[in-house]
């Protein structure tokens, strides 16, 4: 059957991108967020993306309205009942993710596909809290979601194949690259970056160097468009310490241990761009 209606969970940086891009693409998008005021953050940052491809003469302003008129308000996760596959990007944990899940399997159609944009959960665990395994899969895209090329798509052990083609179709209707990787957390991205960001995180707690000369090393130095510190602020801290336990749980290795700093800025509420302030200060 063929994919034109996509539900897309969480209004935040990660679901908006993808609501977004499906919208462009020309899919019927449902946008599903707890509350009101989410899906309004959601859809007025989406507009500004929108109108500053237009004052590129990127996209047309009837280009620019129909696509937003193809999205439709969601509060409600039954809803899912009129989708040919759900795109979750709800909050990094996994206890929210299974909740959802179990949610979406009761009320989503039998055909309908249940994608997680996860960064570094299990999808098999996921597709565990479903009684159709076998049609859940990972959809990882990349942050900022209409500028980056990449999908990591990630099977669950229950994946079929035919699940797995339909969703390497649509990302490709979406003008991006799949690049097929295994279940192990935070799958190949992750896994290679998180730790980075999170050394850089320590080399500034251990005090080796301020933040804006950690920043410049990566940036002069390897060429990095952007400083690890900016990146973990752009990503989200909470976001960077989920993963960072993910991965320290899931291969109970000592070297992916969380640094301090790390925990004490989330626990100031210094989650980085998305807040206003995280290493670095955002008017
Ligand atoms: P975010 O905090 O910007 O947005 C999360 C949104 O989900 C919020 O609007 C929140 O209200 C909503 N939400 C929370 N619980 C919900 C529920 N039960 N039902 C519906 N909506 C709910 O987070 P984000 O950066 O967009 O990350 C979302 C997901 O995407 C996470 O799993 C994250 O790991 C993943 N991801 C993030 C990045 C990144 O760079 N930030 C990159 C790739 C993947």
């Amino acid at each position: 059957m063929k994919i034109q209606k996509v539900m897309v969970i969480g209004a935040g940086q990660m679901g908006g991108g993808i609501a977004q891009i499906c919208a462009q693409a020309g899919y019927d998008v449902l946008l599903n967020d707890l509350q009101e005021d989410s899906l309004d953050r959601g859809l007025t940052v989406m507009e500004k993306n929108l109108s500053r491809q237009v004052g590129k003469g990127k996209l047309t302003t009837e280009e620019k309205e129909a696509a937003l008129n193809r999205i439709i308000r969601s509060t409600n996760l039954d809803d899912a009942s009129g989708a040919d596959i759900v795109i979750e990007a709800a909050v990094e944990n996994m206890t929210v993710k299974t909740e959802i899940f179990k949610k979406l399997d009761k009320f989503a159609p039998a055909h309908a596909i249940l994608a997680t944009n996860t960064s570094s959960l299990p999808i098999t665990e996921i597709a565990a809290a479903t009684k159709r395994p076998e049609k859940v899969i990972g959809m990882h895209f990349m942050n900022p979601v209409p500028v980056m090329k990449l999908v990591e798509i990630i099977r669950g052990l229950a994946t079929t194949n035919e699940v797995y083609t339909r969703v390497e179709e649509m990302t490709k209707s979406l003008n991006k690259t799949p690049v097929e990787v295994n279940d192990f957390p935070g799958f190949v991205s992750n896994r290679v970056l998180m730790p980075m960001i999170n050394e850089a995180i320590y080399t500034l707690f251990e005090g080796v160097a301020s933040k804006e000369a950690i920043d410049d090393v990566m940036k002069l130095g390897m060429n990095h468009p952007l400083g690890p510190l900016e990146l973990a602020d752009f990503i989200g801290l909470d976001t960077c310490l989920s993963i960072m336990e993910i991965l320290h749980e899931g291969f109970g290795d000592s070297k992916y241990r969380p640094c301090p700093l790390l925990r004490k800025y989330v626990k100031a509420g210094w989650l980085g761009k998305k807040t206003g302030r995280g290493f670095y200060i955002y008017e």
